[in-house]
């Protein structure tokens, strides 16, 4: 059977025993990824943390509470696959910079998997994409010379169904101060949009 020919089974069986870029992993694979054809959210970051690694539980972490704070979801919602999927633009820890911070994704992943992973959720009608490494993936070209101009041009994304946020780690605490629009205008449209999604039936 080929690989586009995968069922979405058969594929998060081949990504858990993904070694692709192992050799570049500090910790080695684990590979995290939530993944369901009835989710009609998907939520696209960055790649997991120390502790995801350790838990294998995404978004397991401050910044996973601050993004269900976005959402004005808890995490009963946030961790049912039938509403969430969880595609994050790298599957494993990807390490530390030399200059501090996590590594980016590595970029294998996102080419390997994205284009195999992402057809076989029918049901998505809106991906967060959150963080700069989510908007170059998502909206390609479309996207703008900044994170906050992709961001204050959200509505642009809408028709691809696509809303571009920050990344919610702890060093967004500084740019939603300095940006207001985020949480006057953005996040009530996420929350209600995310709210109609939930309750509309499959
Ligand atoms: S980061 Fe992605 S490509 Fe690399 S080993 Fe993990 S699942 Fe495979």
């Amino acid at each position: 059977m080929g690989a586009a020919e995968k069922t979405l089974p058969s594929l998060l069986k081949d990504i858990r025993a993904c070694r692709i870029c192992e050799v570049h992993l500090p910790l080695g694979p684990r590979p995290v990824v939530v993944a369901d054809t009835r989710a009609p959210v998907l939520i696209a970051g960055q790649a997991p943390g120390t502790r995801v690694h350790e838990s294998g539980i995404p978004w397991d972490d401050k910044s996973g509470d601050r993004l269900r704070e976005w959402l004005d979801v808890d995490k009963e919602t946030f961790y049912n696959p039938e509403k969430f999927a969880i595609v994050p633009q790298g599957f494993c820890y990807p390490g530390r910079l030399e200059k501090g911070g996590d590594a980016p994704p590595r970029p294998e992943c996102a080419a390997t998997w994205h284009p195999k992973l992402i057809p076989l959720l029918p049901n998505v009608k809106l991906i967060i994409a959150a963080g700069q490494y989510a908007h170059h993936y998502h909206l390609g070209p479309a996207r703008k010379k900044t994170l906050t101009e992709t961001v204050a041009n959200w509505r642009e994304y809408e028709r691809d169904h696509i809303l571009p946020l920050p990344h919610p780690s702890w060093r967004v605490t500084g740019w939603l101060k300095k940006n207001p629009w985020f949480e006057a205008e953005i996040l009530p449209y996420l929350r209600s949009k995310v709210r109609g999604l939930l309750e509309a039936p499959a």
